[in-house]
């Protein structure tokens, strides 16, 4: 078990694109131009019925379509119709495999609509492409030579802040297994779901084991209620997974699997021999990316003493160089928040903590834009919820208090990503022996889990495991008993 090559199946993450070629942004540019995105519910008997709902580009207001969401009769038919995949676990990955492909193909109205439905960055859109075909080779690969009994059928319900790569690690994996996969994105992305699910289509994954249901958290319930479901895979809030729980637990069968992954309170640590240069880069990256709307971001920075006056001087001085805008132009760094009810959600609590506010950015009028903000609060941290958006909050200790910093994080209950900034090797091992959460990152940023090299998925309050990307997810699929390797 100690080389890597034991643990991880060969494989190749996808290259991405390179953002400072000339020629290759020209090329995405063209390819974004033309898109027409529509969702519908897209069952294998005929066409879903059910309400209405606008998606709004968070950025502009405008409307970028009108979906049609699942009602309850169509709910129905998706699991009446629901076939677990017949087909042998290497064909399964050779179908999943050509998705891949055709996800890569696809670049320019995929990144299209993340960029107007889901409010992302060119950058992060990338990053989610790349992800999404990730997943699809790494559990084609580590599926392809498994016989294990498929459980049934799976209910995918996928978060918007992902709304292509985990929406797609999910499914990926209950096919890999064998499954019908019945897929509930979240209300604000159905758009690159359809996207995704057709071009799954296209691949090959038969019509009646991946179905898909736009709609809120009604499809969500009445998934989660219906004893034809074999297995449930959640990612969103740690609040959600609960309610899931106790649907499950009374409708279905007794040990029906949940693999959840939820929220986070995830802090940093930077001491004094820290190199602050490197520290604010990856400060700014864990707080500030994607708005501040993964999981993993960074919420609580704590800061040596000795070093904090200098060290945030300099972070706000980063903030201030980032770009604030539209996701489409190619200089914006941070995008808006998902929807209104997320942008008055983080501004009440903005308003809430006006008194210990240290730093802000200006952000455009229209859209749901949230500053990046910087908050200070002294040696006393009362953190209770993840604020899920571009605010950082930041603490001093003093040089012997260390111990203590690592309680009051550890008593948090979350338990998801850590970061740790020094250039002590023995404090690296103490902390990272002392912290208890899924992923902890030394002297780099704390977000952006590579699959199939670091597993993600957190414990306690963050989530169930087995982690994402990483060997043991599979098997939680399938009727198989969990690999006892790794991660
Ligand atoms: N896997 C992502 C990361 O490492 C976060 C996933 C999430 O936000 O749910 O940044």
């Amino acid at each position: 078990l100690s080389r890597p090559s034991e643990i991880f199946a060969p494989r190749r993450n996808s290259q991405g694109f390179d953002l400072t070629d000339e020629a290759e942004l020209a090329r995405i540019d063209a390819a974004r131009a033309t898109h027409s995105p529509d969702a519908a519910p897209i069952i294998a008997s005929g066409d879903g019925t059910g309400t209405t709902r606008d998606v709004v580009n968070p950025a502009t207001g405008e409307l970028v379509a009108s979906v049609t969401e699942a009602d309850s009769d169509t709910v129905d038919r998706a699991l009446a119709a629901a076939t677990p995949w017949k087909a042998s676990p290497k064909e399964r990955a050779d179908v999943l495999r050509r998705a891949a492909d055709l996800y890569e193909e696809n670049f320019g109205p995929i990144f299209a609509v993340l960029h107007r439905e889901a409010g992302k960055s060119m950058a992060d859109a990338v990053g989610e492409l790349r992800e999404a075909v990730d997943f699809l080779r790494y559990y084609a690969g580590e599926g392809e030579t498994r016989h294990a009994p498929a459980r049934g059928v799976f209910a995918a319900i996928s978060p918007w802040n992902f709304p292509l790569a985990i929406f797609t690690g999910q499914i990926t994996a209950a096919l890999m297994g064998g499954n019908a996969v019945i897929a509930k994105p979240a209300e604000q992305t159905p758009l690159i779901a359809a996207m995704a699910v057709r071009l799954m289509h296209e691949a090959g994954v038969p019509r009646e084991v991946l179905q898909l249901l736009p709609g809120d958290g009604k499809v969500g319930a009445a998934l989660t209620s219906d004893a034809r479901v074999n297995g449930v895979a959640f990612t969103g809030s740690t609040d959600t997974a609960q309610i899931i729980r106790r649907a499950m637990a009374e409708h279905l069968e007794p040990g029906t699997p949940l693999i959840a992954e939820t929220g986070g309170l995830n802090a940093m640590i930077v001491d004094s021999t820290a190199l602050p240069e490197q520290a604010v880069r990856d400060i700014v990256a864990s707080a500030f990316q994607s708005a501040g709307q993964r999981c993993s971001a960074l919420r609580c920075l704590y800061v040596q003493e000795d070093v904090a006056e200098t060290l945030i001087e300099m972070l706000t001085g980063a903030m201030d160089e980032l770009g604030v805008g539209d996701p489409w132009h190619l200089s914006t760094d941070v995008g808006p928040v998902i929807d209104e009810e997320a942008r008055d959600g983080i501004a009440a609590y903005l308003e809430e903590h006006k008194a210990r506010i240290r730093h802000q950015v200006a952000v455009p009028e229209t859209g749901t834009f949230i500053p990046p903000t910087l908050i200070e609060v002294g040696g006393i941290f009362d953190l209770e919820r993840e604020v899920f958006g571009p605010v950082l909050h930041v603490a001093t200790f003093k040089a012997d208090k260390l111990d203590q910093v690592i309680r009051d994080v550890n008593a948090r209950g979350f338990g998801l990503t850590f970061g740790l900034h020094t250039r002590i090797d023995s404090r690296v091992e103490d902390v990272a022996r002392a912290i208890r959460v899924g992923n902890a990152y030394v002297n780099r940023n704390q977000i952006g889990a590579i699959v199939g090299s670091q597993p993600f998925g957190g414990e306690g309050l963050s989530g169930t495991g087995p982690k994402a990307g990483g060997p043991n997810y599979l098997a939680r699929f399938t009727g198989a008993a969990v690999d006892p390797v790794g991660a």
